[in-house]
């Protein structure tokens, strides 16, 4: 839980500097008026690099994402800042106060329905499915506005309940209820499953939402869209780095992050291999999926590691352990630390309705064991770089051999390259 919270808070570091960046500008004024239709260049820009960025890796849910930003962004600029002197010309002929009250009661329902949405299907037909749903939930509040413009507009602005305490935002009561119910949902969403788009999206949205407040005041729908836009970008980009550095399973870095690493240590390190003891046979007693969790704790156990050590997953029940600057013996307390970790550590069993059924040999022999935790051990070889192991491969493989050799000296014990 702890490791989750920090990483959600790791996960805000962008889009809250992003946003903070952006109320820096707005408060201090530190851009120049001149700048102001460059800046609306700018954010033309942002959207087409963004829109591209999100189709080549395939993020219909950002693209979407960054289509709500571009379109609050329009409807603010074009319907409701200037409403004198556009109304005559715009295309949709909603009069300012009920476009505001539209767009901040329909920007968090477009938000969250492509939230809530996963990128299920094939990509073109993700992408027509969610023109399809969105563009018919636009068309219908557009067709709604224009046939009771007097009723929708009094239903959105009332004050159901009297008091002063809801005002926030500055939002009736309606779109405030909607806003809160929204940014609860992508919160829940974000802590039930972290990824950078999550967290982006909700500063976003929230920034969005700040800003439909001031929209009045010169340059701040333009900076705002502008933030949003660039916070969604960098969610393309970070969720493409995780795909190909960060393993699925267990969190950790993959193999790929473990090479990368090994060619900028220095000439001083240690490198431990580690392997879950008799993983086939605990995979045929419990099952693969049981087997999965079990992999996770570990991975996560190890991700704890002290004394300056780092963890990524080698591939399957292997995973390695870099030690910059330490030599074997250093290394190996923090080693046997992890190890007693592991040893002790009690996997619960979740109820028999989550196993899968089809496994019935593994669940007929699980019968038998009526306790309904589980626990593993590891074994590990350390290796550190010499004048006669100079390369980090070289090093990764007499820390192999040191981890046969605990293999073969009982399991569950840690073994020091001789
Ligand atoms: P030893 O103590 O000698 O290491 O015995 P072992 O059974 O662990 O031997 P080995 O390393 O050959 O077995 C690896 C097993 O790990 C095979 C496979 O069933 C299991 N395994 C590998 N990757 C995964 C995974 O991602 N999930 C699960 N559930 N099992 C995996
Ligand atoms: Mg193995
Ligand atoms: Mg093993």
């Amino acid at each position: 839980m702890y490791y989750r919270l920090t990483y959600i808070l790791q996960l805000f570091l962008a889009p809250l500097v992003l946003a903070i960046a952006c109320l820096a500008l707005i408060v201090f004024e530190l851009l120049p008026t001149s700048l102001h239709n460059f800046s609306e260049l700018l954010v033309w820009v942002f959207a087409l690099t963004g829109g591209l960025l999100a189709i080549s890796y395939a993020r219909t849910r950002i693209l979407f994402a960054l289509l709500f930003v571009l379109l609050s962004y329009w409807l603010v600029e074009h319907q409701v800042q200037l409403p004198s002197l556009k109304n005559a010309a715009a295309p949709f002929n909603l009069d300012a106060p009920l476009s505001y009250l539209l767009i901040s009661f329909l920007l968090p329902i477009l938000f969250t329905v492509n939230s809530i949405w996963s990128e299920r299907f094939h990509l073109l037909q993700d992408l027509l499915l969610r023109f399809l749903a969105f563009s018919s939930i636009c068309l219908i509040f557009f067709a709604v506005s224009q046939s009771f413009p007097l009723e929708l507009s009094e239903w959105l602005s009332t004050t159901y309940v009297p008091t002063r305490h809801l005002a926030i935002l500055g939002l009736a009561q309606i779109p405030l209820l909607t806003f809160l119910l929204c940014a609860l949902i992508l919160l829940i969403q974000l802590i039930s499953n972290p990824q950078p788009y999550f967290a982006s999206q909700l500063i976003g949205f929230i920034s969005m939402m700040l800003m439909l407040q001031w929209f009045s005041q010169p340059m701040t729908p333009t900076l705002v869209t502008l933030a949003t836009l660039l916070m969604l970008s960098l969610a393309v980009l970070q969720e493409a780095f995780q795909m190909a550095f960060r393993d699925d399973l267990t969190g950790l870095p993959g193999r790929r992050a473990l090479n990368e690493r090994l060619q900028r240590l220095g000439r001083n390190y240690s490198l431990a291999m580690s392997d879950v003891d008799h993983f086939k046979k605990f995979n045929d007693t419990y099952g693969h999926d049981i087997g999965d969790q079990v992999l996770k704790m570990v991975a996560a156990q190890l991700n704890k590691v002290s004394g300056g050590g780092k963890a990524y997953r080698y591939g399957g029940e292997e995973f390695t352990l870099v030690f910059p600057g330490k030599t074997a013996e250093q290394a190996k307390p923090y080693l046997e630390k992890l190890r007693i970790a592991i040893e002790n550590y009690q996997v619960k069993i979740r109820d028999e309705a989550q196993r899968p059924n089809k496994d019935k040999k593994a669940k007929a022999k699980r019968k038998n064991s009526s306790s309904d935790s589980v626990s593993v051990t590891i074994s590990m070889g350390v290796a550190e770089r010499s004048a006669e192991l100079p390369t980090p491969e070289d090093v990764i493989k007499a820390a192999d051999e040191a981890l046969y050799k605990a293999k073969g000296a009982g399991r569950n014990q840690t073994a020091v390259y001789k």
